[in-house]
């Protein structure tokens, strides 16, 4: 029989849409991604980019403050190594994550730890392939499958990709090739400024090297980056090649000038950390959606969560270059909820 609704993804948008749609007796079903190596790499593991963060000081609800007694009565003894390693600081990235699919989980939510590769949804019900050979049948689909790190595209930095090159300090920060060496962290964006911050307790400096003379994060991240002393901002730069040698890793980096002066330097580095934004992960997608020039979906019916497809609704950042955060992409998941809710009342099912 198929199901009323799958859910693909497992970030802030999927689980909220998982707490709703089960709330509303749909017993829906999320997939929320496979733990494999590649997914790992990518950044795309179960429970999305939160995830790969420390403080999350602006989704409401978590005033600072010690949440370690709440960690471990909410959730299961297997992940009460949150409140081991809780800081007092309110939530942490992976502790809300945590709270929000164990919230699904409470009630009802079936969650599968798979990866959805390929869809049919060129008639009723949908069907969906996952990764470990699965077919499943649906009514009605809500897509929030998030989006992943991307990279420069240099070689060099392909060739060092896990010895030196990494898109996430928090995953990687710690390891003892970064202690007390310089840090190369590139992009200007609210990532890179967390970043930056983050490595500047291993690294003796962190460089930001940004390609305009502006930053583009909040005024508040903005600050943060310019008061901290061990943050070095290389305006005006971009990374031309990645330095490093077979026995080490990375070693350095070329830095050009983007003002066309020409001029390039060399830093010594034992890291780069890429935080040049994201792509939406809706490559198993295409061709099957309306999406933009980017690759997001499209949302076709304003104040909607509706695709190209009736029947297929996306919510969080999958369909949302705008806004991309924690708080908009669960309240998508709501929206994308209502919205599923209510068509399957109108399709009588
Ligand atoms: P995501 O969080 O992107 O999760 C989607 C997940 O779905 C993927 O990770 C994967 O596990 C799964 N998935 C993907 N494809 C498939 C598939 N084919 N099949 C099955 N599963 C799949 N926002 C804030 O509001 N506050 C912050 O402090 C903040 N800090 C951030 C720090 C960092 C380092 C980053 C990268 C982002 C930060 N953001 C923050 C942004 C915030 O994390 C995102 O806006 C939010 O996570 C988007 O949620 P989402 O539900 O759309 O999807
Ligand atoms: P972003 O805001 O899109 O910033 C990307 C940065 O990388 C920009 O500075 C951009 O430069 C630079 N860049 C892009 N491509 C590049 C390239 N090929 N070479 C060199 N530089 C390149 O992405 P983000 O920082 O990942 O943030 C994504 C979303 O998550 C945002 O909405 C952000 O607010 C949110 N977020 C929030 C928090 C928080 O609130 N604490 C933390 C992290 C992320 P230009 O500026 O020149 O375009």
């Amino acid at each position: 029989m198929a199901e009323h609704v799958v859910i693909i993804g497992s970030g802030p948008a999927g689980w909220t849409s998982a707490i709703y749609t089960a709330r509303a007796n749909l017993c829906p079903i999320v997939f929320e991604g496979a733990i494999t190596e590649e997914n790992r790499q990518v950044g795309t593991l179960p429970l999305g980019q939160l995830a790969l963060t420390t403080e999350v000081e602006n989704f409401p609800g978590f005033p600072k403050g010690d949440l370690s007694h709440y960690l471990r009565s909410a959730l299961d003894e297997e992940n009460h190594y949150l409140a081991d390693m809780h800081h007092g600081e309110g939530c942490s990235g992976p502790e809300l994550m945590h709270l929000m699919r164990k919230q699904a989980k409470n009630f009802g939510t079936r969650i599968e730890t798979d990866d959805i590769v390929k869809v049919d949804f060129s008639k009723r019900p949908f069907v969906l392939h996952s990764a470990s050979g699965q077919r499943i049948e649906a009514q009605s689909v809500i897509i929030a499958t998030g989006a992943r790190a991307n990279y420069l595209g240099l070689p060099s930095e392909d060739l060092y990709k896990n010895r030196g090159v990494s898109a996430c300090a928090v995953c990687d920060g710690a390891l003892p090739r970064f202690r007390n060496k310089p840090l190369v962290v590139v992009g200007g964006g609210d990532s890179a400024v967390e970043e930056a911050d983050y490595l500047s307790k291993f690294g003796s400096v962190v460089y930001m090297i940004h390609r305009r003379d502006q930053l583009r994060a909040s005024k508040i991240m903005a600050d943060r980056a310019i008061a901290n002393p061990k943050i070095d901002i290389q305006w005006n730069t971009e990374v031309d090649e990645v330095i490093g040698d077979d026995a080490t890793g990375v070693k350095g980096v070329r830095l050009k000038s983007t003002t066309g002066d020409g001029k390039t330097i060399d830093l010594d580095a034992t890291g780069m950390f890429v935080a040049i934004g994201h792509t939406p992960n809706t490559r198993f997608l295409e061709g099957h959606l309306e999406m933009t020039s980017k690759k997001y979906l499209k949302w076709t019916v304003p104040f909607r969560t509706n695709t190209s497809v009736e029947g297929v609704f996306a919510a969080g950042d999958v369909a949302d270059d705008y806004y991309r955060q924690a708080i908009t992409a669960a309240g998508s998941g709501c929206m994308a909820a209502i919205d599923a809710e209510r068509w399957l009342a109108s399709q009588g099912l």
